[in-house]
């Protein structure tokens, strides 16, 4: 067990990666607490926790706002004592002609996966800074390490979550804090079934075929689990990656280089 005795905050924990990585961390022996958007799937992840003999906290939070931030932070210290992990896992993503895209879905996907990251990294970094320790990871995305010419927005945030990263880390390594990022490719969870569903309609492709396409051009042959994203935060987290910090993992199957 390599998180035995930690505790630890995984926004948008309800489904997908984010759920993924709260039950693999609370294998390990952490206990988690499981913000999400929805309190009925925050509810589910978090009973699921507990079912594994590990402390397993609901919240119903939107990660863009300040107010929510404060009650997520205050919730942890009084549930656990204490923060060690911060994973900032909540995000969205929107396919769109780039000519076509609106400044209001400009702003939604630049406030939820860069603005939201870094704010919640704030206010967890003062808790950690007084106990001169803690670990943060944030989701970036190989759409965060080249251009997509139907993803401009969410690759503009996914780029500002390396810049983050390593800004952050460098601010922070005195503290005892330290800060990566991963880099995931084609996850198999809800959000791939919209990129599918938005992609395929743009391109006039029938459901699925977009995915296809895409799967088939990982050189490991085979679409990428929540468990896999899990894994990589789960090492990144524990003490094995303690000279680790300011890096941007890449967690896609080789797609990177294809
Ligand atoms: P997902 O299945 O769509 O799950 C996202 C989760 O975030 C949902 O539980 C959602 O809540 C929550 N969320 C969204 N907006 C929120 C907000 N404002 N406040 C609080 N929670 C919010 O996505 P995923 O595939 O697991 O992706 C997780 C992260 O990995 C994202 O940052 C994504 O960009 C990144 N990533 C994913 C892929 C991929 O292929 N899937 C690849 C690279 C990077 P609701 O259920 O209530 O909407």
């Amino acid at each position: 067990m390599r998180l035995t005795g930690k505790s630890a905050i995984v926004t948008g924990a309800g489904r997908g990666i984010g759920k993924a990585t709260a039950l693999q961390f609370a294998r390990e022996g952490a206990d988690v607490l499981v913000p999400d958007l929805d309190l009925a799937t925050s509810e589910q992840t978090a009973g699921e926790i507990q079912a594994l003999g590990r402390k397993g906290v609901p919240l119903r939070m939107d990660v863009t706002r300040m107010a929510d931030i404060q009650r997520m932070v205050k919730t942890a210290i009084r549930e656990f004592g204490k923060i060690d992990i911060l994973v900032n896992n909540a995000g969205i993503t929107l396919v769109r002609d780039m000519m076509k895209l609106t400044e209001a879905e400009w702003d939604r996907t630049m406030s939820i996966n860069a603005k939201a990251v870094f704010f919640c990294l704030q206010a967890v970094a003062r808790e950690m800074i007084k106990r001169q320790s803690g670990v943060i990871l944030n989701a970036s995305s190989i759409s965060g390490r080249a251009g997509k010419p139907m993803l401009v927005d969410y690759c503009a945030s996914k780029f500002a979550v390396v810049g983050i990263t390593q800004s952050a880390a460098l601010a922070l390594a005195r503290h005892g804090i330290r800060v990566n990022a991963v880099a995931p490719g084609i996850v198999d969870t809800e959000m791939w079934e919209q990129i599918d569903r938005e992609w395929g309609a743009l391109e006039g492709k029938p459901p699925g075929e977009m995915k296809r396409t895409r799967v088939a051009a990982v050189p490991l042959g085979r679409i990428e689990t929540p468990e896999d994203v899990a894994s990589l935060y789960t090492f990144l987290a524990s003490d094995e990656a303690g000279y680790i910090t300011g890096q941007t993992y890449n967690v896609c199957g080789g797609l990177q280089l294809n």
